[in-house]
């Protein structure tokens, strides 16, 4: 059984970097024989763009990137994270944080949380973030593209839940969403790697069988910059589907021959289909994308 996805978050228009996790999400499932699920990932509301939550699943037409079912939108998952928030909570497994940003720069000076509240024993106030007590250590486990993860030399930090403003933090609703959906496979991006430490140690808490993860290649320019919607990366041509759609299949390891680069985005991908083998991505963080 294979069940993928491809997860967006709608705060800009999608682009090369977009298209790499959905093609790559897309063809191993198709090759695999499974199922690919649309999941918007809006529960982010001041990031995001009302009128892109409808523009994705329209630009994934144009690329032939059809899902199956329904499509699921984070916005109606909120029952969902507050459960498992609870279940964690009773498990012993959650505490309440209020460090502001400013206070934590000044203590640690990095971005990695030190623990602070831990024995505080706050209890919950509108002011308050919530935290998970990371007491599971990592463990290695081996991406289907990068190998062996071993993040033994960093110790785990207590990451956010529940944010200050209520908002959901992105590694509770990933990992319950997954869960709910019984995805089995995750294909996302290398800048995702350093997160799926923590996201085994939601699992392992909740007692919940951990997907099996493949992080592609980020695509780069030239300067080493990540394409992303916060550095304005150009959004996808779907005027030029076709051509678009072979650069993602040459950058994943997977050229297309030449006499199929001017067919229809459904001829690009049946051919994908059949020859798509996640052993010829490249194992790499990042890799330069010439047109960006
Ligand atoms: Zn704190």
């Amino acid at each position: 059984m294979y069940i993928g996805r491809f997860a967006p978050s709608p705060t800009g228009p999608l682009h090369f970097g977009s298209l790499l996790a959905a093609v790559a999400s897309f063809l191993d499932a198709r090759a695999h024989k499974g199922e690919w699920f649309l999941r918007i990932e809006n529960i982010d509301p001041p990031r995001e763009v009302e009128s892109r939550i409808h523009k994705i699943p329209q630009t994934l037409e144009q690329f032939g990137l059809c899902w199956d079912g329904e499509i699921s939108y984070q916005s109606d998952n909120h029952e969902r994270y507050q459960e498992t928030l609870a279940k964690l909570s009773t498990l012993g497994l959650t505490y309440a944080c209020d460090c502001s940003r400013k206070a934590l720069l000044l203590r640690s000076g990095a971005n990695r949380y030190d623990n602070f509240c831990r024995s505080k024993a706050l209890c919950d106030a509108p002011n308050c973030a919530t935290r998970f007590l990371a007491n599971i250590p990592y463990v290695p486990w081996t991406d289907r593209i990068q190998g062996t993860i071993n993040a033994s030399n960093t110790e785990p930090d207590d990451f956010i839940l529940q944010r200050k403003d209520g908002l959901w933090s992105y590694q509770l609703a990933v990992v319950c969403d997954d869960y709910a959906q019984k995805v089995t496979h995750v294909v996302r991006g290398y800048d995702l790697l350093n997160e799926t430490d923590k996201h085994i140690q939601l699992y392992t808490a909740l007692g919940w069988s951990i997907p099996s993860y493949a992080h592609i290649p980020i695509a780069t320019s030239a300067t080493g910059q990540k394409l992303s919607k916060q550095n304005f990366a150009t959004p996808l041509d779907t005027q030029n589907a076709n051509l678009q759609l072979c650069e993602a299949l040459a950058f994943l390891g997977h050229t297309v021959p030449v006499m199929l680069r001017k067919s229809s985005v459904q001829h690009i991908l049946q051919w994908a289909i059949e020859h798509w083998n996640i052993v010829h991505v490249p194992a790499l963080p990042s890799r330069i994308w010439p047109n960006s």
